[in-house]
């Protein structure tokens, strides 16, 4: 029987983080659910009810937290083969660039980009320790330079800043057996998507896309649904 990946899930204890944990532990996948709140992670491993998946304290925008959560996958495991970071915050539709409340566009940035970059570079020796790990970003079409038009701003920015990210670290990573890829769920109905989205299963399928790449996947790439998304 092939060995079980170990996989961290950033923001696991609810929406598609969840259901991106629920996926890899039925496919027999050893699971981290990570949630800024032990209590919120524990809930959710409590309810996803099979598989092999534990619980751990992780705050993406928290230095602290990021390095000591390193040291007990180090301690508990000795190597990471998957990293999904999805945590994210402020989906700020009510905001404009040109009147922005920069508190809230600076709380974006410490989550959805620095928080994913901390995360990354924590866990880095643990990735290299894979052999042939799996970085997947999960971005937004709305970070798109492509598509973008007004709104949004705070969100916006920090998922290009994801982007381009994805790209540098998977242009630096090269040779070195990691895949860094973005990925789009889509629209998903969760509490950030509202509800009229896609399933969350459908939205966890395209993130898991990029998990299961093979060797000679593509890295540095932006896709939704296997396809890729324009930059
Ligand atoms: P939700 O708002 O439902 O869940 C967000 C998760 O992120 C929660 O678990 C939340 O934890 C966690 N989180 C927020 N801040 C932190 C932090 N500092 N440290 C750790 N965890 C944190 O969002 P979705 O499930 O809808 O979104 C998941 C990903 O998919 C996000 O990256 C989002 O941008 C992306 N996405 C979603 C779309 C959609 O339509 N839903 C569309 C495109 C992209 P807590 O419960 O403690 O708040």
């Amino acid at each position: 029987m092939a060995v079980p990946r170990v996989c961290v899930v950033t923001g696991g204890n609810r929406g598609i983080g969840r259901e991106i944990a629920r996926q890899l532990a039925l496919n027999g996948d050893l699971v981290v659910l990570t949630a800024r709140d032990l209590g919120k992670a524990e809930k959710a491993v409590g309810e996803l009810g099979g598989g092999t998946v534990e619980a751990r304290r992780l705050d993406v925008a928290d230095p602290g937290s990021a390095r000591s959560f390193a040291r007990e996958l180090a301690d508990a495991h000795g190597r990471v083969d998957v990293l999904v970071n999805n945590a994210a915050i402020h989906y700020d539709t009510w905001q404009r660039a040109s009147d922005a409340d920069l508190t809230v566009v600076r709380e974006a940035l410490e989550t959805n980009l620095l928080g994913a970059w901390q995360v990354t570079l924590a866990l880095l020796p643990l990735l290299r320790a894979s052999g042939h790990a799996r970085v997947v970003n999960v971005s937004s079409e709305l970070g798109s330079l492509a598509s973008m038009g007004a709104g949004n701003p705070a969100y916006a920015v920090s998922k290009a800043g994801l982007n381009a990210l994805t790209r540098i670290l998977a242009a630096e990573l090269r040779g070195e057996g990691i895949l860094v890829n973005a990925v789009c769920p889509g629209w998903v109905a969760t509490d950030m998507g509202g509800p009229g989205g896609r399933p969350v299963a459908e939205g966890a399928r395209s993130v898991l896309w990029a998990v299961d790449l093979p060797d000679d996947g593509p890295s540095g790439g932006f896709f939704r649904d296997g396809r890729p998304v324009p930059w």
